[in-house]
């Protein structure tokens, strides 16, 4: 086999010595952000031969590492540490490599004077940084051994690893694959976003019901963070405006001060290191005399803490928000310090802000950040006194803009009476920029209110409304959707009269990160694909997956593709063992839905489909239950806090739970799990098990999907809609590789109709008696049941579960079919696998970088660094 050959490797983590140059300088600066100093050439050359090697990559060098950190940075004795000792030493050794190339790599940026991509992004679900950052930077067999050798297993120290869920679901996610593709392709991007100290929370179920526990992940530190006092940067709230006579200015009102903590995103086999910065809220230095004057002490300190709020808490909220103050105050505090730290980056080189698009492209990641359209118009023209016209052409080539959703109810709009109250300066902005916007819009289509009321960034109405998805359309100079399908829906449905008004509107459809989700996640998976492909290559290039086809027919291969996959499943039954004390049969087909409890994923449809199952196996004589395909169901996911209907489809999921899986007549012909607390750790353990997936959704509303790109890579086979990514996924594997079902967008609304007006009516009898089950109380009380059987009543069907249940259920006897012939199978899997390339993030990102951000790829060239800019 021929393995990946990287001159990086050797430089980075031989024992070679570090480039001269790195620190034979005039002038060292703090690579990050510190202030150019005075240098003299005495110290450099001192401090020079001080550092002059990079860390040793070599076994005992790394054990030394890591028991000094045990020793020096944790404060404990080198013969007495536990695991989890062993894993802040071991994760605080990685990072100070992490730090050399991530140093080294934003200098040379900073030299070559590249454009840099920001993605802004309220959520990045990172998953745990460990193993991620071992293989990317490919000592993960020297730290093993090392830690072997002191009497530890990396499994173990692994697992100690807390996982960060700073995000809700999918759009979180896509924002941590993105940054690892950017780093793997040398694009030179930051990502930026909010240090929650609270993230998503953690779901419990207890009688049935989901309970939410605060998630305090920082409780043992994080040592992958670095908290940057220096940078820091205040954000003003409310005040009010004041004309300058030339112009205005923002005074008074509250001051919060963002301060950055950095964590160093590496690439796979690459020496580039980008950056993730987060910002945590802290009181303001400035102090309000007034109060102490007062002698009201206290309250002046309390009120003071009162700002460290705006970082505290992750709305738990996926495709519906709440239009919450404190989430506005989020989205322009993370927004604002961003846009400062970019100025500031800028401008250490002197050259005109009307050429800030020529260093900088800032990704919108949905429309939450979208407050900096205005906050750069007003940093441009109140702080740097550039006039309107060139403001405004300056922030058009800045920003783009990534849709999520064309769901009316998830668009977000925030009251323009709030904003006048928190950020009275852009409200008047954005009046503004409407008032330039309809303008111009009334001379192109002059007698045409109505379009002029749609293409409005104010909603008329009590209240008037700002609608952020509109001023995000008018402030970026590219919109994109995140699939095909709801590419064209943007253009059709959400945005028409900006489409035919020549708007960019590009598709992008998403990807996922090869590196977590299969060679992290499905060790077995990766070894075969290396084998047989000849190389490792397939890792930063997935189309090398394809050559996995030509042995198809081969069984070797395919023994091998079943002899992982029982492996992967036997690592998902300890899971299941440990949460429900129940041992699955790994012959059993593994039948997977895990992702946001939502109503229009249809987790209903699912556990509907698996009452009738069951039912239909208890008809059954014990001759006929033998011809049963044996299933393992298992459903994951969490529901929003307030999302009172998807918490009733976890408690029906439960219920349906204990009564299946205590009826000893149907012993292992059926088994349902309800797996709480999902995330990306569980995920890597859940997905590489799977037989089949479920993708589900109500045509046209799943904007793309991403957990099914990850399964099927993980060699699974799809049941799913026409809706989202399954559309291009079908079109790469092939219509005979996946089961599809119900109904497409185009038919949807007029099947909506007939239902609710009686024009059509559903019968099935398995329906039926599903529904009569549920009404009776079988599975969960009437709390839970009345409101599911509410939902399904014909005029209340929005999301059409009844309508596309025999369909369903079509494709469901598919599937038990297809899985009877074991060979036929295996190979619809190797094929699958193997077709799966467009669907890498790196594909995605190669896309957006050539089409919307203009970058360049910029490889770090060992020894090209002075230190002296
Ligand atoms: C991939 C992923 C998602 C997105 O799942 P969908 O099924 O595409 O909605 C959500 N949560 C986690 C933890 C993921 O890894």
């Amino acid at each position: 086999m021929k393995a990946r050959t990287s001159s990086f490797r050797d430089l980075v983590h031989g024992t070679i010595s570090a480039p001269e140059s790195r620190y034979s300088v005039t002038g060292h600066t703090t690579p990050q952000d510190g202030p150019d100093s005075a240098s003299n050439e005495k110290r450099n050359k001192l401090l020079s031969s001080l550092m002059s090697q990079y860390l040793a990559r070599d076994v005992p060098a790394i054990q030394r590492q890591i028991v000094n950190h045990v020793e020096y940075t944790l404060a404990r004795t080198r013969y007495n540490f536990d695991n989890f000792g062993a894993y802040q030493a071991t994760a605080l050794s990685v990072r100070d490599r992490l730090i050399e190339s991530w140093n080294d790599t934003q200098q040379y940026f900073t030299e070559r004077d590249v454009k840099r991509v920001y993605y802004l992004s309220l959520e990045f679900l990172m998953g745990r940084y460990l193993t991620n950052a071992l293989m990317n930077i490919g000592i993960h067999n020297q730290f093993t051994d090392a830690l072997t050798g002191i009497g530890f297993k990396m499994e173990d120290i692994a697992t100690e690893e807390r996982d960060p869920g700073l995000g809700n679901g999918g759009l979180g996610r896509l924002a941590a694959c993105f940054m690892d593709s950017l780093a793997t392709l040398n694009y030179p991007a930051w990502g930026y976003g909010i240090r929650y100290k609270y993230g998503m929370f953690e779901q419990r179920i207890h009688n049935g019901h989901q309970i939410e526990i605060p998630d305090y992940w920082l409780t043992y530190g994080n040592p992958w963070e670095i908290e940057r006092l220096d940078v820091t940067y205040p954000v003003r709230f409310y005040g009010h405006v004041e004309s300058t006579g030339h112009g205005f200015k923002l005074t008074g009102g509250e001051i919060v001060r963002a301060v950055a903590y950095d964590s160093p995103i590496p690439g796979y086999d690459t020496y580039n290191t980008l950056n993730l910065r987060l910002w945590s809220a802290q009181p303001a230095k400035e102090f309000d005399l007034t109060s102490f004057s007062r002698g009201d002490y206290y309250g002046a300190v309390s009120a003071k803490e009162a700002s460290e709020k705006i970082s505290s808490v992750l709305y738990p909220n996926d495709s519906t928000d709440a239009g919450k103050e404190l989430r506005l105050k989020q989205q322009f505090f993370f927004v604002s310090a961003t846009l400062q730290d970019v100025l500031r980056r800028f401008k250490k080189v002197s050259r005109p802000l009307t050429e800030l698009h020529t260093k900088v492209a800032i990704q919108l990641n949905d429309t939450h950040p979208t407050i900096g359209v205005v906050e750069l118009m007003r940093l441009l023209m109140d702080v740097e006194g550039m006039g309107w016209t060139a403001s405004w052409e300056t922030v058009k080539k800045v920003f783009s803009y990534t849709n999520h959703t064309v769901l009316p109810e998830a668009l977000e709009k925030w009251s323009v009476s709030l904003m006048v109250k928190l950020l009275p300066r852009h409200m008047q902005i954005i009046f503004e920029i409407n008032r330039r916007h309809l303008e111009e819009t009334a001379r192109k289509y002059p007698n045409d209110g109505h379009k002029l009321q749609r293409m409005s960034i104010i909603e008329d109405g009590h209240p008037k409304m700002v609608r952020m998805a509109q001023l995000a359309v008018v402030g970026s100079h590219t919109v994109n959707g995140v699939a095909a399908i709801h590419s064209g829906l943007v253009s059709t449905r959400l945005f028409p009269d900006f489409a035919k008004d020549g708007y960019r509107i590009l598709n992008m459809t998403n990807g996922v990160t090869p590196r977590r989700w299969v060679q992290q996640a499905n060790p077995s998976l990766s070894a075969i694909i290396s084998r047989w492909i000849e190389t490792d290559e397939w890792v930063v290039n997935f189309d090398l997956a394809k050559g996995l086809e030509q042995y198809v027919n081969n069984a070797d291969l395919q023994r091998e593709f079943a002899e992982s996959k029982l492996e992967n499943k036997k690592r998902l039954a300890a899971t299941i063992k440990k949460v429900s004390g129940v041992e699955v049969n790994c012959n059993a087909l593994f039948d997977i839905q895990i992702k946001r409890i939502h109503e229009y994923k249809r987790q209903l449809l699912n556990i509907i489909g698996v009452i009738v199952r069951y039912n239909k196996i208890k008809k059954m004589s014990p001759e006929e239950r033998k011809g049963v395909v044996p299933k393992v169901v298992v459903i994951g996911g969490k529901a929003a806090a307030s999302y009172v209907q998807a918490k009733h489809f976890i408690r029906l999921i439960n219920g349906v739970s204990d009564v299946v899986n205590n009826d000893s007549e149907i012993g292992d012909l059926l088994k349902v799990f309800f797996l709480p607390n999902y995330n990306v750790t569980l995920a890597e353990t859940i997905i590489p098990a799977n037989d089949v997936s479920q993708h589900i959704s109500t045509a046209g509303m799943e904007a793309s999907g991403t957990s099914n790109m990850k399964f099927v890579m993980n060699g699974g086979l799809i049941v799913g809609t026409m809706d989202g990514a399954n559309i291009e996924i079908r079109e790469e594997v092939g219509e005979e590789n996946m089961f599809v079902f119900g109904l497409h967008t185009p038919e949807i609304d007029h099947a909506r109709n007939q239902l609710k007006y009686g024009e059509y009516k559903v019968r099935d009898d398995r329906l039926s008696e599903a529904m009569n089950q549920i009404q009776s109380n079988m599975y969960c009380g009437s709390d839970s049941s009345g409101p599911i059987m509410n939902s399904l009543q014909p005029y209340n069907d929005y999301y059409l579960v009844t309508r596309d249940f025999s369909s369903y259920m079509d494709a469901m006897d598919r599937i038990d079919e297809a899985f009877k012939d074991k060979t036929a199978w295996i190979k619809k899997t190797i094929v699958s696998v193997a077709r799966m390339g467009k669907f890498s993030s790196d594909r995605t990102i190669r896309e957006y970088a050539e089409q919307i951000w203009d970058i360049e790829a910029t490889p770090f060239i060992p020894g090209s660094i002075s230190y002296k800019s």
